[in-house]
């Protein structure tokens, strides 16, 4: 599975659409102060369901919508897509049978955001875990923004652990169990209540 172009419209200072090929090999992106590297890195971060405004520099998710300048006005969403070859059949289970996967996600001024893979709704979960299944994703350490080397460097050895886990590629488990144990927590409520029901009753 390999990403091989990535689509910006209306995020943050990519007001008008650009599309960016993504070769093979390391990519790196250079440019002067304030063009814009850190908010593609964002983008794609964005794309693959980061949820924490912090992580894009912001004090809300819709602050990712461009928000005008002196000659251009605010647009009122912004969609980031994501272009994967899947030829080797490397993605996830549920995926691993398409060729290509386009990843899209749209945010529009006070309706929130909404997933799109291959063109049918999905869900964040979904495409949450589809990237961390495949080692990648939001929190993927191949993704290395400003200050995160001494962030690292300082961490505490669990937070550090985290960082192996998501490389793993084992985060989207930690993900699942603990949806699991919710679901048991629920099931044993409600086995309880069924208790009381009976004893009610006899
Ligand atoms: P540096 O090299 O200094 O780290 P950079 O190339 O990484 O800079 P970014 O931080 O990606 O640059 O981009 C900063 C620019 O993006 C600023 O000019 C800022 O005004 C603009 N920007 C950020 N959010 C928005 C937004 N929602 N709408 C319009 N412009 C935005």
């Amino acid at each position: 599975m390999r990403f091989n172009r990535i689509r910006l419209n209306g995020f943050k200072s990519f007001v008008d659409p650009t599309d960016l090929v993504i070769a093979e090999g390391l990519t790196g992106v250079v440019g002067p102060n304030g063009c814009g590297k850190s908010n593609l890195l964002e983008a794609l971060r964005w794309v693959m369901g980061e949820n924490r405004p912090t992580a894009m520099r912001g004090g809300g998710m819709e602050d990712v919508i461009f928000a005008g300048a002196s000659t251009r006005p605010a647009r009122n969403f912004a969609e980031v897509s994501l272009h994967l070859d899947n030829s080797d059949r490397l993605a996830p289970a549920g995926f691993n049978d398409l060729d290509t996967l386009d990843i899209v996600r749209r945010i529009t001024r006070d309706a929130g955001s909404a997933y799109k893979v291959n063109s049918k709704d999905a869900r964040a979960r979904d495409v949450q875990m589809l990237f961390a299944d495949a080692s990648t994703g939001a929190h993927s350490p191949a993704l290395v923004r400003q200050g995160q080397i001494s962030e690292l460097i300082n961490a505490k050895p669990q937070n550090r652990r985290r960082v192996l886990e998501e490389a793993a590629g084992i985060s989207g488990l930690y993900q699942r169990r603990h949806e699991a144990e919710l679901k048991l927590r629920g099931a044993e409520t409600n086995l309880s209540r069924v208790d009381d029901v009976i004893e009610q009753l006899a």
